[in-house]
């Protein structure tokens, strides 16, 4: 790993579980590529590591992940990277749909979905602020494991975009949380997330990576096979109830957004920048 990608995602393997941190606290953790390829090859060394057991993904900081990069110095959308989830063109140099269906297919849907199918358990550990990007990952990850100071918080609608690039949301909650979770933007609380069955656990703050290490500790213990054909079948499971499936439909959709923000008022995200969400976050 680089001295660059250190600085923004951290990594440490102790007693068989790899815990990969995002580290620009700064920004509450927020995502450019930077951080995703960092992230990516964290976790392809874990993979590669037999000592690795299992995985926790937490967030250095008071947040977890308040999202994708749309505003900080180090956003990093006109820079090219060697591409790891899919095959296409760069970005770069390209213009319109073109430019970002490649950008978004390879740093968010791809890469989450790589993610997705990591071979080992992963977990994520959150605290604080979850927020669009952030909810990407988490939802990524086997397990969520969230400390009761955490929220949860897809604000895009505002935008006029119909969700996060790796639309979930239905899934991972049910219809009707999942509507009410866009159409109001508003934070959805960890007891609520755990009511509604997307977060395994909630423990008081001062407990969370205590308790985490316990629950990966005792995944940990399984053979690391039946550990990953269980994710397999679960994750099969999950596709042939239309997640993958329904996620590529949204995706069209999500481009859809984002070309009718560029055409009609000259901007993908609708003049919405990192300032707005923040204001209007309540
Ligand atoms: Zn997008």
């Amino acid at each position: 790993m680089s001295s660059a990608e250190e600085q923004v995602v951290t990594s440490e393997v102790r007693d068989g579980i790899a815990t990969i941190r995002l580290n620009r606290p700064e920004y509450r953790n927020a995502q450019n590529s930077a951080v995703t390829y960092a992230l990516d090859a964290a976790f392809v060394e874990a993979t590669n590591d037999d000592a690795v057991k299992a995985i926790v993904l937490a967030g250095n900081g008071k947040h977890f992940c308040a999202g994708h990069d749309i505003g900080t110095p180090g956003r990093d959308i006109d820079q090219s990277f060697e591409r790891k989830a899919v095959i296409w063109w760069d970005h770069v140099g390209a213009e319109g749909v073109d430019s970002r269906f490649a950008r978004e297919s390879e740093v968010y849907l791809g890469m989450c979905r790589r993610w997705r199918e990591i071979p080992k358990p992963v977990i994520a550990m959150v605290h604080g602020a979850c927020i669009a990007g952030g909810l990407m990952l988490a939802w990524s990850c086997d397990f969520i494991v969230a400390s009761d100071d955490a929220f949860f918080q897809d604000p895009v609608v505002q935008m006029g975009i119909p969700g996060v690039e790796f639309f979930a949301h239905p899934w991972v909650t049910n219809p009707r949380a999942a509507k009410e979770m866009l159409y109001t933007g508003d934070r959805m609380s960890a007891a609520r997330a755990y009511e509604l069955g997307m977060v395994n656990h909630v423990v008081p703050r001062e407990e969370l990576e205590e308790r985490t290490r316990e629950i990966a500790s005792r995944v940990a213990r399984m053979p690391r096979l039946g550990l990953a054909l269980t994710k397999k079948a679960v994750n099969q499971a999950e596709d042939l109830q239309g997640f993958r499936a329904g996620m590529d439909s949204v995706f069209g959709l999500h481009h859809a957004a984002h070309a009718h923000n560029a055409e009609v008022q000259g901007d993908s995200l609708a003049g919405v920048n990192i300032k707005a969400i923040r204001a209007e976050s309540k």
